[in-house]
């Protein structure tokens, strides 16, 4: 009864939702800090004075809201934590597309790029959803290990691209590593790749790190970068990604998008994004709490004989001689919290730890210090 295609699905897998008691959440990369009240306030008014826009249909390609992106990003310079960013050009509106949360986005980029007939590039270890929408769409992989450093194998991740004329993608920083590589090493592996073939950059966590690609689109055509409002904007709820491209590649997707689904950001989710664009400082200020818990609970861990990966993001990764992941992750939770363990080979002694609040991880570090 089912068609054939179903047999290529390996759903991803996400962090639990437990309902059996509140714990500290600290499993999903959420943002610990509440959305701007200007973002809340923008909702109730907008449902208040405007409840017919419950009835109708939405702006479909949400132009209001990529003017605010492109502005967000104009005066934050690309990563909110970080004031003195910069973007050597103007960002315009043509240059974003929107979608329902950046799975989305990633889903209509793996579309509107990626083809059957040769492998894509991407690392071993990187955002499991990628693999998900290559069963998806029937897209052939070429997972390149990660260096013994837990680096990007960013060589060898060449050699293959231009050895099948491929596209490339991973996350930047990447997960769960969160690792990331300098604009200036982006920008070499882009010069050496095939210059026809589209070159993806997740930078979900962009806002956590110091440095965005963003300025790279003035030199590259087939640069694509995506970014999520989940982690730094406090919006996993909600619902919304976006990507910053040349203005041709982004009508491509637009050509996708209305293939499959007109009304992808509904009208409670545009009002809420713009709003949240315009407060992008109260989310910076955030993001540098983050970094700062981040750095705390880093120097916490390798005092304590742990390995720990120098972090660009708003989670670490660690782990520590003689200790599996899996009994990590147990004993955290009978203190109530949860944090993430993989059973994926190579990386089944690690867990991942989301930076939470200072209370949050206070108590985090009451639960770990004997372990
Ligand atoms: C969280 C995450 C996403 C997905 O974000 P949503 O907008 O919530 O769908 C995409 N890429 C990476 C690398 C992520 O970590």
């Amino acid at each position: 009864m089912l068609a054939k295609r179903l047999e290529n699905l390996h759903p991803y897998v996400p962090g639990e939702q437990p309902k059996d008691r509140v714990y500290i959440k600290l499993n999903a990369n959420e943002n610990p800090y509440p959305p701007s009240r200007k973002v809340t306030e923008a909702v109730t008014e907008a449902v208040a004075s405007h409840p017919e826009k419950i009835g109708l249909y939405p702006d479909p390609d949400a132009n209001e809201l990529r003017s605010a992106i492109a502005q967000m990003l104009n005066e934050s310079g690309g990563v909110l934590s970080n004031s003195s960013a910069s973007i050597p050009f103007k960002v315009t509106p043509d240059m974003i597309f929107c979608g329902n949360g950046s799975d989305e986005v990633l889903s209509f980029v793996f579309y509107t790029f990626f083809d059957s007939d040769r492998p894509i590039v991407l690392p071993e270890h990187t955002y499991s959803f990628y693999p998900v929408y290559c069963g998806y769409y029937d897209i052939p992989m070429d997972r390149v290990p990660l260096k013994s450093d837990w680096h990007l194998d960013t060589e060898k991740m060449l050699a293959d691209a231009n050895a099948n004329d491929s596209c490339t993608i991973f996350a930047n920083p990447n997960a769960p590593t969160g690792i990331a590589l300098s604009r200036d090493e982006v920008a070499q592996m882009i010069r050496r790749a095939p210059k026809d073939k589209a070159f993806i950059v997740d930078e979900a966590y962009c806002d956590f790190a110091e440095e965005s690609c963003i300025p790279l689109l003035a030199e590259f055509k087939n640069l694509v970068i995506v970014r999520t409002f989940s982690k730094s904007l406090s919006f996993a709820g909600q619902r919304l990604g976006f990507i910053i491209a040349n203005p041709e590649l982004i009508k491509a997707v637009f050509t996708v998008k209305n293939s499959f689904n007109h009304f992808p950001v509904d009208f409670l989710t545009q009002t809420a994004g713009i709003a949240s664009c315009k407060d992008w400082a109260y989310y910076g200020e955030n993001a540098r709490k983050v970094k700062a818990e981040r750095e705390s609970m880093t120097a916490f861990l390798r005092e304590r004989g742990w390995f720990v990966i120098d972090s660009s993001t708003n989670f670490i990764f660690a782990k520590k001689d003689g200790l599996e992941g899996e009994k990590v992750y147990q004993t955290v939770k009978k203190a109530g919290i949860l944090i993430r363990h993989f059973s994926t080979p190579g990386i089944e002694q690690f867990v991942r730890i989301s930076i939470g609040t200072k209370e949050q991880m206070d108590a985090l570090k009451e639960a770990m210090k004997d372990l």
